[in-house]
C-alpha cells in the first residue's frame, strides 16, 4: 500500500525532458491565434493583440492545465494499476482537465473535493462523474491538510493506494510543463506576452521556456529577440505568515528550471540566463478578490464576447484581458480599474495567452 508522489524531478525527467517538452510545445503552436482589431480611445493608435487559444488545446482538458499536468501522466504510466488522486474546489479547472485526460487514458481518478456536498451535483461535478472520476467530498477543515503526509496516509487507508497530484498541479512540476508554452511563444513575433496568474507556476514556466529558447539561440549564434512577460495576478498580493509572495515564487521557480535545464538539456543557462526575458506584475485587476465577478467585469466580458466571439472565463482570462484593455486605454462601457503602471509598450505586439477555464463559466451563470 502506498501513496506515490513525485520524486526528484531531475532524476525523473532525464529520459523525457526534451522530447516531452518539444511535443507539448508543438501542441501549443498548433493552436490558433485570433487577432483583435482594436484602437486606443485616447490616441486612436491601433493596438495589435493576438489571442492564443490554448483553451482549445484539447477538447476538455483545456488550457494551461493540460501543460501543467503533463509530467504527472509520465508518473502515472509507471504505475499502471494505481488511480490518480487530486484535490480541488467544486468548480476546479484542474480537476476538470485531469478527469478529461484520465478518461482519455482510461485511468481511474479520485477527486478530493473541498467542502461537503448536499443535493444535486453542479454542472462541473456532474461532468467529473460522467468522465468516470470518483468524487470524495471532505470538510473544508480536513481539506486544509491536503499537503500533510499523515492526511494522505489516512486517505490511502480509506481509498487504497494512489498516485498523488497536488492541488493545482504542483509548483515546480506544473511550471516544468508550462515551459512548453514559453518555447512555443519564442517562435512567435509578439514581444509582449500577457498571462493571468493564480499560483504563478504557469507564468514561471513560460518565462523559463523563453529563457531556454534564448539560451539555445545564443548557443547557435542567432540573434535574440527580447521578450516581456506581463503577469496579471487574480489573487490579491498579500503575504501571510511564511507564504512566499507571487514574485518570489516566480523568481524561485524560474531559477530552479534554469538549473534543471542546464543539467538536462544540451543548453547552458548559467548566470546570465535571465538576460533576454523580463517580466512584471500588472497588479490591480483582481476585481475584489479571487473568484469575485462584479458587475463591471460582467459588462466587460459580455461586451468583449459579443465583439470578438471569443469566450473568456470570469476567474482568470477576463481579468487579464481587462488589464490589457485598461493599460492600453481601449474603449469599453465598463469602468475598469486604472492600471497602476503602463507595463505594455507602445507599438508592441501583444500575445495574450488564453489559458482556458471556460467550464468554470457555469459557476457564474454563463453558458
Ligand atoms: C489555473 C489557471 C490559471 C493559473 O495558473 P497558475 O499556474 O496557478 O498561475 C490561469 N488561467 C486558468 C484558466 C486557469 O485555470
Amino acid at each position: 500500500m502506498a501513496v506515490i508522489q513525485f520524486g526528484n524531478l531531475s532524476d525523473f525527467s532525464a529520459s523525457c525532458h526534451e522530447t516531452l517538452l518539444e511535443n507539448l510545445s508543438q501542441d501549443a503552436l498548433a493552436q490558433a491565434c485570433q487577432v483583435l482589431d482594436v484602437s486606443s480611445s485616447v490616441n486612436s493608435k491601433s493596438v495589435a493583440i493576438e489571442v492564443w487559444r490554448l483553451d482549445q488545446v484539447c477538447q476538455r482538458a483545456s488550457g494551461n492545465k493540460y501543460f501543467k499536468q503533463a509530467l504527472y501522466w509520465q508518473l502515472a504510466a509507471q504505475h499502471p494499476d494505481l488511480p490518480l488522486l487530486s484535490f480541488g474546489g467544486h468548480y476546479s479547472n484542474h480537476l476538470y482537465a485531469l478527469a478529461a485526460e484520465a478518461q482519455r487514458r482510461d485511468k481511474a481518478l479520485i477527486c478530493v473535493l473541498r467542502g461537503l456536498h448536499q443535493g444535486e451535483l453542479n454542472p462541473c461535478l456532474s461532468d467529473l462523474t460522467s468522465m468516470g472520476a470518483h468524487l470524495h467530498f471532505v470538510s473544508r477543515k480536513d481539506y486544509r491538510n491536503k499537503h500533510q503526509q499523515s492526511y494522505l496516509e489516512s486517505l490511502q487507508q480509506q481509498l487504497g493506494s494512489f498516485i498523488c497530484v497536488p492541488e493545482g498541479g504542483g509548483q515546480l512540476i506544473g511550471a516544468w510543463g508550462a515551459q512548453a508554452i514559453g518555447l512555443a511563444a519564442s517562435k512567435k513575433e509578439a514581444g509582449t506576452i500577457v498571462v493571468a496568474a493564480g499560483t504563478g507556476s504557469t507564468a514561471a514556466g513560460i518565462i523559463a521556456g523563453l529563457d531556454l529558447a534564448a539560451a539555445r539561440s545564443r548557443q547557435a549564434g542567432d540573434s535574440i529577440a527580447v521578450r516581456r512577460v506581463v503577469i496579471v495576478p487574480v489573487i490579491n498580493l498579500h503575504t501571510e505568515d511564511g507564504q512566499q509572495s507571487l514574485s518570489e515564487e516566480i523568481t524561485g521557480l524560474r531559477r530552479q528550471l534554469a538549473e534543471l535545464n542546464s543539467r538536462q538539456c544540451d543548453t547552458l543557462l548559467e548566470g546570465n540566463y535571465a538576460n533576454a526575458v523580463s517580466w512584471q506584475l500588472l497588479d490591480g485587476f483582481q476585481f475584489g478578490a479571487y473568484g469575485k465577478f462584479p458587475a463591471e467585469l460582467k459588462l466587460f466580458l459580455s461586451e468583449f464576447e459579443s465583439r470578438f466571439q471569443i469566450p473568456l472565463d470570469p476567474i482568470y482570462t477576463a481579468k487579464a484581458m481587462a488589464a490589457v484593455w485598461s493599460s492600453k486605454n481601449l474603449a469599453t462601457q465598463a469602468s475598469l480599474p486604472q492600471a497602476s503602471h503602463n507595463f505594455l509598450y507602445a507599438d508592441e505586439k501583444i500575445l495574450f495567452i488564453h489559458s482556458g477555464g471556460l467550464q468554470g463559466r457555469r459557476g457564474h451563470g454563463l453558458f
